[in-house]
């Protein structure tokens, strides 16, 4: 049986509980090495063989599963964050459909989720915005046309860009094709690491504070009205509204 499991953000107490044990029942472990904490490795039990994926293509991956699944053996290919964003999870997952290997899949905690702990901010809020948009910006992997930053932008909903800090400033200026330029901005390094680091500004300015800052990469940038101080009080916990598990009090 194959497990592919999300490792978390970085923190290795970020993994879950469920990940951690099959982690510590593996036999054979196979993690993303580019972003992966090492110390998560600590779990495993001795003896456990390890192998880094960073330093292997996609068929080498599979034969490794294929050899350890013949021999019966517990394997882990552990993945950062969740393993349904950016993970390429879905090319290992077909070819194990066709070779007839069966595997689960485990959640994790997702960068973009760690960033907005980091941040000590709630992504939706209400009279400013209800959706949450994760993207990037194409880099040698193309994005759909309908997609691009600029339209995506447009709806001034919260957008949290993946893998594209390494080109802050176009991705700064096809920002501000659809928001204003003091909307607030954040980038967020190695979120849950030791070595966090926060960088703030406005799309006036972010950029340039990136740049002083030598980040450019493992970091989210984040933008929309959700870094500011303005919203309307939620629905849920209003006293004159009732729902489900509470009536309204006067
Ligand atoms: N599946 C992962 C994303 C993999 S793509 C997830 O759910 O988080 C790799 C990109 O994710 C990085 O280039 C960076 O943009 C982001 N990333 C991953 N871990 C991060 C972290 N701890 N802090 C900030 N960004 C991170």
């Amino acid at each position: 049986m194959i497990y592919f499991i999300g490792a978390g953000p970085g923190d290795p107490e970020l993994i879950t509980v469920k990940g951690k044990r099959l982690l510590e029942e593996a036999e054979i472990i196979i993690y993303a090495g580019s972003l992966v904490n090492r110390k998560l490795l600590d779990y495993a039990k001795e003896g456990c063989s390890v192998h880094n994926s960073a330093e292997m293509d996609l068929e080498q991956v599979l034969e490794v599963m294929e050899q350890g699944e013949k021999q019966n053996k517990r394997i882990v290919r552990l993945h950062t964050g969740d393993p349904s964003i950016y993970g390429a999870i879905r090319e290992q997952m077909d070819e194990l459909d066709r070779r007839n290997i069966k595997y689960e899949v485990v959640p994790g905690v997702s960068s973009f989720c760690a960033a907005a702990a980091a941040l000590k901010k709630e992504y939706t809020l209400p009279g400013i915005t209800q959706t949450l948009i994760l993207t990037r910006m194409e880099g040698r992997t193309p994005v759909p046309g309908q997609e691009s930053i600029e339209s995506l932008a447009a709806h001034n909903a919260t957008m949290v860009i993946f893998l594209s800090v390494q080109q802050i400033e176009e991705l700064v200026e096809r920002l501000k094709k659809g928001y204003s330029e003091d909307t607030p901005a954040a980038v967020v390094y190695k979120a849950s690491w030791p070595d966090q680091k926060i960088i703030r500004g406005t799309l006036k300015d972010i950029a340039g504070r990136v740049k002083a800052g030598s980040v450019r990469k493992t970091a989210l940038v984040v933008v929309g009205g959700f870094l500011g101080d303005d919203y309307e009080l939620s629905k849920l916990y209003d006293k004159s509204f009732s729902h489900e598990y509470r009536s309204a009090r006067e």
